[in-house]
């Protein structure tokens, strides 16, 4: 077993932006922060930490290099209107994962239910932390990292245990939903299943900051 100081865990932390607060309602808050604690053992479950270690030493990407890893409890939008899954300033070596919104969560919760939910944000959390560390060598390579991501993200899956059933499911709203058809309204519609706002799920709304 690996000790823990070498692993990504001990750089991780939840992080709140307190000037943000005001903007949100209580219960938004309160969904959040559930959200990101979930999240948050999600993301430091031993058997994906040691798949990272492995992910990290397989790509020459030296630990040290990961300052931090934040995962931030609110939501961040972009002024088109999308939620970044993950940011990385490659220079500093820190990592931000970002949580859906309350709103996507319960659209979601009422198509797929509330365990395809968790498994869902647990995985799209771990998939946008092997997205961002990627970028730590890749830089702006967008089209490899995004490559190498599906592939890493696979693999993680196939390590983590009891996830295997859903793992494709989940794999192909993360990676595929942009690619599911005609563009989604952010509100129920009575469209057929796959034209919820999933086109929101791909990590393709993830930046890197030099
Ligand atoms: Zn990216």
């Amino acid at each position: 077993m690996l000790e823990n100081s070498f692993l990504l865990s001990s750089k991780m932390k939840i992080s709140i932006d307190h000037e943000k607060l005001g903007i949100f309602s209580q219960s938004h808050v309160k969904f959040y922060l559930k959200y990101s604690s979930f999240v948050f053992r999600a993301l430091k479950k031993p058997t994906f930490q040691i798949f990272l270690h492995w992910m990290l030493k397989k790509e020459r990407i030296e630990e040290q290099t990961v300052r931090t890893v934040h995962v931030k409890v609110l939501p961040f939008r972009r002024k088109n209107g999308k939620c970044l899954a993950g940011t990385c300033n490659t220079a500093r070596g820190r990592i931000r994962i970002y949580p859906k919104t309350m709103k996507f969560c319960q659209i979601f919760k009422q198509k797929f239910g509330r365990n395809t939910l968790l498994v869902y944000a647990g995985n799209r959390a771990r998939a946008a932390l092997i997205h961002e560390l990627l970028h730590l060598k890749y830089a702006e390579d967008e089209k490899t990292v995004r490559e190498l991501s599906k592939d890493y993200f696979l693999i993680s899956t196939q390590k983590q245990p009891n996830q295997s059933s859903k793992a494709f499911f989940i794999y192909t709203l993360i990676f595929y939903a942009k690619n599911s058809g005609k563009k989604a309204s952010p509100s129920v519609s009575n469209e057929p299943s796959t034209s919820l706002t999933l086109n929101q799920t791909c990590l393709r709304a993830s930046g890197v900051i030099k």
